[in-house]
């Protein structure tokens, strides 16, 4: 519970941005030894891109800082959604459904649903992890197998409402 906690509070909350991405970053390449996955040099700037920020970015957006960073090169759009779906499917990223964007996670590697606080404002996204367990557990009595979870949740965080205030 701290933990999750701990996790909403770093997006909403000022903090070292830059320990941020370096710690997810060095998480991301311990999970990849672990699973002898290759971060190979197009999913780690995907994935750096995606620790700019907390806010979730389009797959455009993504394609058109890549450009940027490429002096001269088109990266093609698939290359792009490749590498996505190598780094959703090792847990690296989220999709935000509402946003049509990604996200990069804030626990690298964890395969389990999240959750995820939405601000309106300031577009930040903070992450809860495996609080749906209580809505997984309804389906389970219902007896229903589940095989997607999202649950996105829209609201002001707590600094937008102070200075919105
Ligand atoms: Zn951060
Ligand atoms: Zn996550
Ligand atoms: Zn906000």
């Amino acid at each position: 519970m701290s933990r999750n906690i701990k996790s909403a509070n770093i997006a909403f909350r000022k903090h070292d941005h830059r320990r941020c991405q370096r710690e997810l970053l060095s998480a991301a390449r311990r999970v990849c030894e672990l699973r002898k996955l290759r971060l190979t040099t197009r999913r780690r700037q995907v994935l750096e891109i995606l620790l700019i920020s907390h806010q979730p970015l389009g797959a455009y957006d993504i394609l058109a800082e890549l450009n940027r960073a490429a002096s001269g090169e088109r990266i093609a759009p698939p290359i792009v959604y490749r590498a996505l779906e190598f780094l959703l499917a090792e847990g690296f990223i989220h999709r935000i459904e509402s946003r049509n964007a990604f996200i990069s996670c804030v626990h690298p590697g964890h395969l389990c649903a999240a959750q995820f606080l939405i601000c309106r404002d300031c577009e930040r996204v903070a992450e809860l992890e495996n609080s749906d367990a209580a809505l997984l557990a309804q389906a389970d009595v219902l007896g229903f197998a589940v095989d997607h979870s999202v649950v996105e949740i829209t609201g002001v965080c707590a600094e937008c409402q102070k200075h919105g205030g």
